[in-house]
């Protein structure tokens, strides 16, 4: 299984790239010194104040803290959609730092994986043609692409709504279609903000159990935004946003 989620893609870190002690996991994520702010009319809002977070391969962190700590704003940037105001941030030990933006994409292409607390798949295309379609923007071929589809719409236990489309979906498999989509191209890192805070408490419960099972199998490191305590206490670790940095906290 752990093959069939991740091993198909040639983006894993090399040791060129990430070198860690021996015993030490290397880093997916390296955050550093970010600052961002935002103007809004005459005032500027200083969101991000120096944060700082590393996240290793294979590692589960929760992100808890109330509206407008700067959640999205750190997953954002995080996962390159964003650039900060200074500070680096580095995937799979790579800086990110004065990459054009052709190399962002191609970065956030090959090893970042979003989901969101609204599905956001297309809707005129079936579930297996939503993880197929990213995967040909990265260049594979259709039989590869659509042999993964399938592989991964398994995985997720939604074989039998395959060929729906979003709209003939329940809240839970749209979730489970949209989190398989994150994994179709092998990322290092996958991102997620509020995955499950669109769904009632039963399949919110059930939709995470699969990520939760998808992320420990497939080894990615892992930054999940939740105002769901009992979901975060499962992670291994969690993180708030306090005063525009990211302090680790106890459940
Ligand atoms: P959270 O995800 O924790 O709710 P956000 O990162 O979305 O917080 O937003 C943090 C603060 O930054 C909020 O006050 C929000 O209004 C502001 N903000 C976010 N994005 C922008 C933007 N593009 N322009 C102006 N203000 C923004």
């Amino acid at each position: 299984m752990n093959d069939m989620i991740i091993g198909s893609n040639n983006n894993q870190m090399s040791s060129s790239q990430n070198t860690a002690p021996v015993g030490v996991k290397p880093c997916v994520l390296n955050m550093s010194g970010i600052f961002r702010s935002y103007v809004q009319g005459k005032k500027t809002l200083d969101i991000l104040k120096g944060s700082s977070l590393s996240i290793a391969r294979g590692e589960m962190v929760a992100l808890v803290a109330p509206s407008g700590a700067g959640k999205s704003t750190l997953l954002h940037i995080a996962g390159l959609l964003e650039s900060p105001d200074s500070g680096d941030v580095l995937i799979c030990g790579r800086s990110t730092r004065g990459l054009i933006d052709r190399e962002r994409t191609a970065l956030r292409r090959s090893e970042i994986g979003f989901v969101y607390q609204f599905h956001h798949l297309l809707p005129e295309f079936s579930a297996l043609e939503n993880l197929v379609i990213p995967q040909l923007i990265a260049g594979r071929d259709k039989k590869t692409a659509v042999e993964r589809a399938t592989q991964l719409i398994n995985y997720m236990r939604i074989v039998d709504r395959a060929e729906h489309r979003p709209s003939e979906l329940s809240g839970g498999e749209q979730q489970r279609v949209a989190i398989a989509r994150a994994v179709a191209n092998a990322p290092s890192l996958l991102l997620a903000d509020e995955p499950t805070g669109n769904l009632d408490p039963k399949t919110s419960s059930f939709v995470f159990d699969m990520l939760h099972n998808l992320v420990r199998e497939s080894g990615l490191a892992a930054l999940i935004a939740t105002h769901n305590h009992d979901l975060a206490r499962r992670m291994d670790r969690c993180v708030t946003l306090n005063g525009g940095q990211v302090i680790e906290m106890k459940l």
